[in-house]
């Protein structure tokens, strides 16, 4: 298995098409997963400004191969070789920045004596946990379509990430 191939209820190109279990915002090419009124729509249009819709599917459509992988990457059991098969797919794709890497998670947890929140921070490689890396992915989507965040040139967890072999090839200073 590999990530180019497209599962059976992946996002249609051209867009316009409406299918079963698409969002039903005109042109848009996510899946739909969230009922609104009468209409199943995406997640990104379901909580953007109406007003925001033609502009949020613009920049869905701009990503249709990120769409594709992302919706591949919350649909698929984990395959050996799976996380060399998306650093190899998503610099083709021009989303170097979103290799499975190591990523630093926050993990606010309450003190049981003092009753205050801490900070806990934990270090995972998205690399061995498919549904993390799937998360990032979803969660670029949501930022780059419905916040209108350009897309990030290099990894964001940046900073907090130590130099998986995978971001360490494609970002020299990693390793240093
Ligand atoms: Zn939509």
């Amino acid at each position: 298995m590999t990530l180019d191939r497209t599962p059976m209820n992946a996002p249609d190109v051209p867009a316009h098409r409406h299918k079963p279990g698409q969002c039903s915002a005109y042109g848009c090419p996510m899946w739909a997963g969230i009922k609104v009124g009468t209409d199943w729509v995406c997640d990104c249009h379901a909580f953007a400004d109406i007003t925001q819709w033609q502009e949020v599917t613009a920049r869905l459509n701009q990503r249709i191969k990120l769409i594709r992988a992302t919706h591949r990457a919350m649909n698929t059991d984990p395959f050996k070789g799976w996380a060399h098969a998306a650093a190899m797919y998503m610099p083709k794709i021009g989303r170097p920045d979103l290799v499975p890497m190591k990523v630093t998670l926050a993990h606010p947890y309450r003190d049981r004596h003092t009753g205050e929140m801490v900070e806990r921070f934990v270090e995972r490689d998205e690399a061995e946990h498919l549904p993390l890396w799937a998360m990032r992915l979803r969660n670029t989507l949501f930022r780059e379509c419905v916040n209108g965040i350009p897309q990030a040139q290099q990894p964001e967890t940046r900073a907090a990430a130590t130099g998986p072999q995978t971001a360490a090839s494609l970002l020299p200073e990693f390793s240093q």
